[in-house]
């Protein structure tokens, strides 16, 4: 069943992504960050939007605005879907914000049928996923839970406001910031609506995406000691190159990442120590980023690299040492829930692909309440997004809501 009007549907959702953009942090770009002016008035017109659809709204002691369409009878379990309405840096106006727009249209729609379904929707717009004002992660998705850390209290933004003054300054209690969690056993499910923010989708010709996973990934800080020397005078048999050794290193974790699909890997950092032009390096220090939908492939490929790295520096008579900074295991997708999606997409006319996502989102944190499943939108203009460059077609975006619609339709609790 679509009787949705999928064109004005997409046409209402970029027309509210582009007024919504404008609460920015800066006039030059978009920029919304957790408590700012411009961030507390997003959350005003987002609360607008679901009371005009039909929801009741409240907002919890993070910031976050949560619209309950209520289902058949009150107080019924809740399907909840949201994304987050703060941004990177200069980033892209349809991150997390679709997550947002989509589903609050589509609450819109059986709100003007008087149709109800026999769970409650509930909307969640999260106040901070991206964290670039207090170098948090999933701040907002965690109070939700109830699992917020009391540590980040005392942290302070780049102008030197501490993170519990701004929520004072906001009207927020630093104290109750997790005080109300969402109970587990009220929520049905959790869907999430996310611009794909890769270029998967748009390299295939298909407007949607069906998420199997959300990756997992790990980071080490790789350090390569070799032995410094001068640069005219040491003879290229006799040097024990730091930098020469890591360059290796580096090819190896491409080469490994290349070497099977749903892997990848990035050395994104590299830095000789007192590094200079006219010496032989002895100290190199580098990162490796490694990611993966299916934890096995990510520790396997892991495994193979450091083996690797281990080989190269025995042959180059350097050491290699490295020290993980950084896990987190992937979050599969419900299997039931993605069926589901795969269905609704079908029933809203598009084809069905399913892929991994390799960056993170609330669904990973909302994994540890009930089980989660993630559609994607197809990203324009190459993909590109946590940028001003980053777009979505009116069609696109339509067809997802007519998608989710379906999905809310055809949503039955696990039994
Ligand atoms: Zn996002």
């Amino acid at each position: 069943m679509i009787p949705t009007d999928i064109d004005g549907a997409g046409r209402d959702i970029l027309a509210r992504a582009q007024a919504l953009a404008r609460h920015s942090d800066s006039p030059d770009h978009y920029t919304r960050t957790w408590l700012t002016p411009a961030h507390r008035a997003a959350a005003a017109q987002i609360a607008a939007w679901m009371r005009e659809a039909g929801m009741d709204v409240r907002t919890d002691g993070a910031g976050s605005v949560i619209g309950r369409y209520e289902g058949e009878s009150p107080g019924a379990k809740a399907l909840v879907t949201g994304s987050h309405y703060d941004s990177v840096r200069n980033g892209g106006k349809y991150d997390g914000i679709l997550g947002i727009l989509v589903p609050i249209a589509c609450v819109a729609d059986l709100h003007r049928r008087g149709e109800r379904l026999p769970h409650a929707i509930e909307v969640v717009a999260f106040a901070d996923e991206e964290g670039a004002r207090f170098q948090t992660s999933f701040l907002a998705s965690r109070a939700l839970l109830g699992k917020f850390d009391a540590a980040l209290l005392g942290r302070r933004d780049a102008a030197g406001v501490r993170f519990d003054e701004a929520m004072r300054e906001a009207g927020l209690d630093p104290a109750a910031i997790a005080a109300n969690p969402a109970d587990p056993a009220r929520l049905a499910a959790y869907v999430e609506v996310h611009i794909e923010q890769g270029p998967v989708l748009l390299g295939e010709g298909l407007p949607l995406g069906v998420v199997t996973a959300i990756a997992g990934g790990t980071r080490h800080l790789v350090t390569v000691t070799g032995a410094a020397g001068h640069a005219g005078t040491v003879p290229m048999a006799m040097r024990h190159d730091a930098l020469a050794a890591a360059a290796e290193m580096v090819a190896a974790v491409e080469s490994r990442a290349k070497s099977q699909a749903g892997l990848v890997g990035t050395v994104g950092l590299l830095e000789v120590k007192d590094g200079t032009g006219n010496v032989i390096p002895g100290e190199v220090s580098f990162t490796v980023d490694i990611r993966s939908g299916e934890d096995a492939l990510r520790e396997a490929a892991e495994r193979d690299v450091f083996a690797a790295f281990d080989a190269i520096a025995a042959r180059r008579g350097v050491a290699v040492s490295a020290r993980r900074n950084h896990a987190v295991r992937a979050t599969p997708c419900s299997p039931r829930l993605q069926d589901l999606l795969a269905e609704s997409v079908a029933a809203a006319g598009a084809p069905v692909r399913r892929l991994p996502s390799g960056a993170g989102h609330d669904a990973m944190v909302m994994a540890e309440a009930t089980e989660v499943c993630m559609l994607f939108i197809r990203c324009g203009a190459g993909g590109v997004s946590h940028n001003p460059a980053e777009t979505v077609t009116e069609a696109d975006a339509g067809l997802a809501a007519a998608a989710v619609g379906e999905f809310f339709r055809r949503f039955r609790q696990a039994a």
